[in-house]
């Protein structure tokens, strides 16, 4: 956006008035690629006037298909040379700002691949974007692609390998982003506990931590998609000396079973992992831990499966979804035998996510009479209305969209993108509500 920002363009907030619609692209699992081409399908009816450019991973991965099978995109843009994307718009619309030579990243012609996803450098931010996060949030993408090569993971294949950006780098976007009044940095990548991994001797995550560290003012840093068989154990510790580290976790373990980890080319099991929780656990009491399950996986048992839900009882999480395993073509789980019927790691699930309702649910009564700082996202209902003020916002234990919310109650107008301090008075199935607490004159 920042790129075709500064090329002339500008975005529209009806897409009736769009000249260009782009579809940023998901093709992790087949529903996200189901989902991506049903949102052309249906941009494509319903606003039969404007072309469309489909970008992103999924164009980054099938474009040779595609571009045969999909003639409702106008062309489509990978998720390399980003620097292409102003002229792949203009090449669309030849009347629009800055028309010329459509890059080698468009793809209009049938059969032609795009620029591979490995390219040499670390995505670097292109000027001012804008924020399209909740108000006071913004992420951060500290590296691009992933070196880890889970077995059943397509995203090495559409992102590429490992490259982080530098220390120096991010922590001027996080100063530039301060500046612009963000209270919650979310740092991201598709697994940053590896961040540095490709550049030896800067000191990795815990380095780039300390360099964030150093900026001054009071906001939070919440560190998102940590894998479980990389994370520094130095993380914590700087967690506990600087509390703008959020203890909140994001690891997603997949499973407890060692013998399937291992298929999947991890390293853990659950005892592993019930250790990493507990070590987590003793040096951050209030640590919120999420997770991520993947059932039906090629070969799992029931008795793999039972030792998941073992483990999901003892470590009890206070978050974690679960994912049905998708078949990715070109991922060496790809060819495992012993397949898991569809039926029944639907069923498997169900399970997961009907127990960790209770376990989460009986997690956050922890919260309840305690006092917490809630970052305001949006009124629900102004204090004018009527009814009394209600406002919806997160503590440090709930990330963006993901967890559940803080419901705040307040008879003042709150704002969104502030961080207050509120008291806790109760719960709501997974959200909190809370009050906020009088200033003291
Ligand atoms: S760490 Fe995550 S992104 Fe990387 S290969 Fe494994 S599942 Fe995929």
């Amino acid at each position: 956006m920042a790129l075709l920002n500064s090329a002339g363009w500008s975005a529209v907030e009806d897409p009736s008035e769009a000249d260009l619609i782009i579809v940023n692209s998901c093709a992790f699992i087949e529903s996200a690629k189901r989902e991506s081409i049903n949102a052309v399908l249906t941009w494509r009816t319903q606003y039969p006037r404007a072309k469309i450019l489909l970008a992103g991973c999924l164009a980054q991965r099938y474009a040779a298909e595609l571009s045969l099978s999909l003639p409702e995109a106008d062309g489509l843009f990978g998720n390399t040379a980003l620097e292409g994307i102003a002229a792949a718009a203009s090449a669309l619309l030849p009347d629009s700002p800055g028309g010329g030579e459509p890059p080698p990243s468009l793809q209009t012609l049938a059969g032609l691949p795009l620029p591979p996803p490995s390219g040499g450098s670390a995505p670097k931010p292109p000027g001012t974007r804008p924020l399209l996060s909740p108000p006071g949030s913004a992420y951060v993408k500290i590296s691009e692609g992933c070196d880890n090569r889970c077995s059943f993971c397509a995203i090495p294949l559409i992102r590429g390998s490992l490259r982080s950006r530098t220390p120096a780098d991010v922590v001027a976007e996080c100063r530039a982003l301060l500046g612009r009044g963000v209270r919650e940095l979310c740092l991201i990548g598709q697994d940053i506990a590896s961040f540095g991994d490709d550049r030896p001797g800067e000191g990795g995550l815990p380095a780039l931590l300390e360099a964030i560290a150093a900026i001054p003012g009071h906001f939070w840093v919440r560190l998102l998609y940590l894998h479980p068989d990389r994370l520094p154990l130095s993380v914590p510790q700087i967690m506990v000396a600087d509390r703008r580290f959020l203890p909140y976790f994001d690891i997603p373990l997949q499973h407890a079973s060692g013998p399937l980890l291992r298929a999947m080319n991890r390293r853990g099991d659950g005892e592993r992992y019930l250790n990493l929780v507990r070590t987590i656990r003793s040096a951050l009491p209030d640590a919120v831990i999420r997770s991520t399950f993947l059932v039906g996986f090629p070969g799992e048992t029931e008795e793999d499966f039972e030792r998941l839900l073992d483990f999901q009882e003892q470590a009890a999480l206070d978050w974690a979804g679960c994912f049905t395993y998708s078949r990715e073509e070109h991922t060496p789980a790809y060819t495992m035998k012993n397949r898991v019927p569809r039926s029944l790691a639907a069923k498997r699930k169900r399970i997961v996510e009907e127990r960790q309702q209770g376990i989460s649910e009986g997690r956050m009564e922890r919260f309840v009479g305690r006092e917490y700082e809630v970052l305001i996202e949006e009124p629900f209902r102004k204090p004018e209305d009527g009814a009394g003020g209600l406002y919806l916002g997160r503590t440090y234990c709930q990330a963006p969209e993901v967890d559940g919310v803080s419901l705040v109650q307040s008879e003042t107008e709150l704002v969104p993108g502030d961080l207050i301090q509120c008291r806790v008075r109760g719960r709501a199935g997974f959200d909190l509500r809370l009050e906020p607490i009088p200033k003291l004159r």
